[in-house]
């Protein structure tokens, strides 16, 4: 059989290092797109465990579970997880979470009320007002510049606070020695740049 080659790395880099929510986030959501939704459930069960943050990875986990036929675990999990991406500001995935419950009859938790920013959170993100950080969801903290050039760059400047451009960097350096990537090549930095837009949750900005 052959198997997505993006599969067979995602795996690598679970064995490599179980600890890894990116790597059971990334299997599991590989999975889920090629249809083997059975195979979806315990990467992403794993991602939810390590990083309770992780609103995205909620929402994967709901799909392939209801694809399972599991609906009130389905339920259950979407339920967390809508909670979990209102916190922290994730309005797309905790809109498409609440938009499942509703299409499968079950109760959507109330939303809070978005809270104004202080005075001192909003100097914070003085270079943009309103920025808030697409991973954690926290606003302030904007970096002072692109990271690198080019439009990737540019969207990380927009969207991504420096806590979390920091820890990109410790799970980036991870990601190259676990899968081996070269990055002068346009494979490697293709790998790359996809495992750091998922872990920055850019996907959809
Ligand atoms: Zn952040």
């Amino acid at each position: 059989m052959n198997e997505d080659p993006r599969i067979s790395r995602f795996r690598q880099m679970v064995e490599a290092d179980p600890e890894n929510e990116l790597g059971h986030f990334s299997l599991g959501k590989a999975y889920l797109e090629v249809g083997r939704f059975e195979d979806a459930v315990t990467p992403l069960s794993r991602a939810v465990e390590l990083n309770p943050r992780m609103s995205k990875a909620y929402q994967l986990l709901g799909d392939a579970l209801h694809k399972t036929g599991r609906r009130e675990d389905a339920i259950d999990v979407l339920t967390r997880g809508v909670t979990v991406a209102d916190d922290q500001g994730d309005r797309m995935p905790r809109d498409a979470m609440a938009g499942m419950l509703d299409e499968w009859g079950a109760p959507v938790p109330a939303f809070k009320e978005t809270v104004p920013l202080g005075p001192a959170e909003a100097m914070a993100g003085a270079a943009t007002p309103g920025f808030q950080c697409s991973r954690c969801g926290r606003p302030g903290g904007q970096l002072g510049k692109q990271p690198f050039k080019g439009p990737l760059g540019e969207k990380i400047l927009e969207n991504v606070c420096t806590t979390c451009w920091r820890e990109w960097i410790a799970m980036g350096t991870k990601v190259i020695n676990e899968l081996g990537l070269v990055l002068s090549t346009s494979e490697g930095q293709q790998t790359y740049d996809q495992y750091m837009i998922e872990y920055l949750q850019l996907e959809d900005r």
